[in-house]
């Protein structure tokens, strides 16, 4: 019993793993329902019941948003060491922080105004917005809990297929 099962929210937002023990305890309690399973069968005193791959909470669990702090290091981690304007990747000693509406412009220092840039597009963004200097965001940066958590769970389930659909959207 030392497969990973993947935990769905009742409302069938991916929200944790666990292992197999655990999540037929859940089930036999009344607490999570299985939503998919193999093929094989695992006997209990008064049940037997296919191995779940997959259970669901049959009461919503607020799961609190952990707090990442903003740092010059979360903020490379966040977007993989990728200059967001140019696209590439580099290595940490290249890189800076990159404020989108400039901090003399009075933007804040916030998840969603930072963004990992590379030296030669920090020197031609300069002080100027992105549109001012001609440059454009590979992508709309975002807080970073849901995203890491994402990415962990994606990369434990990267070969579970009956837990495609509940991670890959
Ligand atoms: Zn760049």
């Amino acid at each position: 019993m030392d497969k990973s099962v993947l935990v769905l929210n009742n409302t069938y937002e991916a929200v944790h793993i666990c292992s197999l023990r655990r999540a037929v305890v859940l089930v036999l309690k009344g607490v999570a329902v299985v939503e998919e399973s193999t093929n094989v069968l695992i006997h209990s005193v008064n049940n037997q019941f296919q191995i779940p791959t997959v259970i669901r909470l049959l009461k919503y669990i607020y799961i609190p948003k952990k707090t990442i702090h903003l740092t010059r290091r979360n903020v490379l981690l966040r977007d993989k060491h990728i200059c967001q304007y140019c696209g590439k990747e580099f290595a940490t000693s290249d890189l800076t922080m990159d404020h989108i509406i400039p901090k003399a412009s009075g933007g804040p220092t916030v998840w969603e105004n930072v963004v990992t840039c590379c030296r030669r597009c920090n020197n031609r963004k300069g002080d100027k917005l992105p549109k001012e200097a001609g440059m454009k965001l590979i992508k709309k940066p975002e807080m970073p809990h849901k995203i890491i958590y994402l990415h962990i769970v994606r990369y434990i389930g990267r070969d579970m297929e009956k837990w495609k659909k509940y991670i890959f959207y």
